[in-house]
């Protein structure tokens, strides 16, 4: 989204419309998740079709190309396991990968394994409908491709709906804004120019220091401040690289084994407060300067648990805080004191405190003086007015079900998932909505999603539906379908998990807060993606517990 001459990335490109096709499947989305559904599934026989809204693959990764974009999970992990070669002759050049290499990986990927052809790009899904007579799904899009398919997969990302806040006057503005999630392919120079950059979650995190690298100032506009760990990024050595690829096979295996589908050895001290106050320092110094700076969360039992364990992680942290920035007042604000660490996204970043010792940058808190609006010259608080020439949108996502929801996706009976889920999104087991037969989520609600490490819980996830799908055709099921029932006892289950935890204490986008009117619920699988894992191989196991297979096009239940 963008309101600048240059076009936005997703551009439709001329292939023809499809147009009264079949299929065995409709894939949306060809991110990573959903490239390895098209290999995963045409090696089961099957007819597959992939809608891509862009005009490239990547998903995340082809949407998000703003300046530093730079993924925070270790690429030698944050890659695909499902083929040796790949992953043997794959080099990352760094630890912690930018856009534009995850951008390249996904084409190197698509390309291998022939997946392109099976992807119809610049194709927006805009209607998904399920036909009980027939029990196929009709999934069209804005170009006009129509195509019926017995099977849909969602692997429409759960972080791909844009949110830009409905400031008044943006229509108004006579300079160019963006939106971090749909930024042009062309260069945007920031040389000489007024920058405003509103979001300080870990999208306005990573910009904030690219771009005051060239712009004239950079205006930060903060609503609630981060929690933001060194990433110490460096190139890759080759003795890590060699090390790493002659033990894939036990730690993909290892990956798949633990909570957040990551391999992160960490030297566990038990409660914080078996220590004295010099010796956490010097743990906590420790984790600090480690690789990854998400180990501090785990290097104590109890930070993620405790309050009062958290807070001393947290004044910690604010302590680096209050060392790095030379101003103390923009230190004060710089500093999260409303909510505890690891209960939003915890960030990463490069060189993002330091930013605002430079002379061209100027943080803006607008909790205390909201952004009122954009304005033809710039930006207008509760307090003042700013001149820009760009404005930066960094604010986030309709996370989790918004890509979804903007589908306008129909189920038996009519029902719209937008009505389901006007209270909170229920599905069973994250993949499944009652009501809506046959259509599987990836990352969806319900899901470990973005709390485990998303390409390999993807990989996870492709594979137990394609194991679906196998079950299906070969024993004549026309149609699987969660049970009302078992939708309420995983909604409860989920809401038990997440309010043991800390995550309740912090208006995030993992409850829907960030968006005006959606309903509040913790949407993520909190358990693990270890137990996840576990309960959606049992369940399956236990002849399909919580589902309902009917072999004829007869209507489900509905909820
Ligand atoms: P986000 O975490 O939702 O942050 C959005 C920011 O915009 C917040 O600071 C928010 O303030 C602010 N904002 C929203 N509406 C506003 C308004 N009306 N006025 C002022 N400020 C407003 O979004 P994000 O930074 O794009 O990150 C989303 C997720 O993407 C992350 O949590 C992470 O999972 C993923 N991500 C990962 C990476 C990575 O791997 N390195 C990088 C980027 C993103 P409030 O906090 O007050 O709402």
């Amino acid at each position: 989204m963008t309101g600048s001459s240059t076009a936005a990335a997703g551009r439709a490109e001329a292939a023809e419309p499809l147009v009264t096709q079949t299929a065995d499947v409709v894939v949306v989305g060809a991110g990573f998740s959903g490239l390895y559904a098209l290999y995963r599934l045409r090696k089961l026989g099957l007819k597959v079709v992939c809608f891509e809204a862009g005009d490239g693959v990547g998903g995340t990764w082809y949407w998000n190309r703003y300046p530093g974009a730079r993924v925070d999970i270790e690429s030698m992990q944050y890659s695909y396991s499902f083929d040796d070669e790949l992953q043997q002759e794959w080099r990352w050049p760094e630890y912690f990968s930018p856009q534009a290499d995850l951008e390249a990986y996904a084409n190197h990927v698509a390309d291998r394994f022939g997946l392109r052809e099976l992807i119809r790009f610049g194709a927006r899904v805009d209607r998904m409908r399920f036909e009980e007579r027939t029990s196929r799904w009709h999934v069209s899009t804005q170009r006009g491709d129509q195509v019926t398919a017995k099977y849909v997969i969602a692997a429409c990302g759960a972080l791909n709906a844009t949110n830009v806040p409905d400031f008044p006057g943006l229509d108004s503005f006579r300079g160019q804004w963006y939106h971090t999630s749909q930024w042009p392919k062309e260069d945007v120079s920031f040389d000489g120019k007024r920058v405003g950059l509103i979001g300080t979650g870990s999208t306005g995190i990573q910009a904030a220091p690219v771009v005051a690298g060239s712009a004239a100032h950079l205006h930060v506009f903060q609503r609630t401040p981060a929690y933001s760990l060194p990433a110490n990024n460096r190139p890759l050595p080759p003795d890590y690289e060699h090390e790493w690829k002659g033990h894939y096979a036990e730690r993909r295996a290892q990956m798949r084994q633990s909570f957040t589908a990551t391999y992160m050895p960490v030297q566990q001290y038990g409660s914080v407060f078996d220590y004295s106050p010099e010796e956490r320092a010097r743990i906590l110094e420790q984790a600090w300067a480690s690789r990854n700076g998400l180990l501090m969360m785990r290097t104590f039992t109890d930070t993620g648990k405790s309050l009062e364990a958290n807070e001393i992680l947290a004044e910690f942290i604010r302590g680096k805080i209050r060392q790095v920035v030379t101003d103390p007042d923009v230190a004060e604000l710089l500093c999260p004191k409303t909510y505890p660490v690891g209960a939003k996204r915890i960030c990463m970043d490069t060189g993002y405190y330091e930013t605002f010792n430079r002379p061209n940058v100027t943080l803006v808190d607008v909790r205390a003086n909201p952004v009122i609006a954009i304005t033809p010259a710039g930006l207008r608080t509760a307090a003042a007015e700013y001149d820009l020439d760009i404005i930066i949108f960094a604010t986030g996502f309709d996370a989790v079900t918004g890509s979804l929801t903007r589908m306008n996706v129909t189920g038996a009976g009519g029902i719209d998932l937008r009505a389901k889920w006007a209270r909170r999104p229920a599905n069973y087991l994250g993949f499944m909505v009652a009501g809506f037969p046959n259509l599987f989520m990836i990352h969806g609600p319900g899901s470990p999603g973005v709390l485990a490490q998303m390409i390999t819980t993807g990989e996870w996830q492709v594979d137990w539906v394609a194991s679906v799908i196998e079950d299906l055709d070969r024993d004549g099921y026309a149609r699987i379908d969660a049970t009302p029932d078992a939708e309420d006892a995983w909604s409860a289950e989920m809401d038990e998990m997440a309010g043991k935890t800390l995550y309740r204490f912090a208006d995030s986008w993992y409850v829907g807060a960030n968006i005006p009117g959606k309903p509040r619920s913790f949407m993520i699988y909190i358990g693990g993606f270890d137990q996840y894992a576990r309960r959606c191989t049992q369940q399956v196991r236990d002849g399909y517990e919580g589902f309902t297979l009917a072999r004829d096009a007869s209507p489900s239940k509905l909820p």
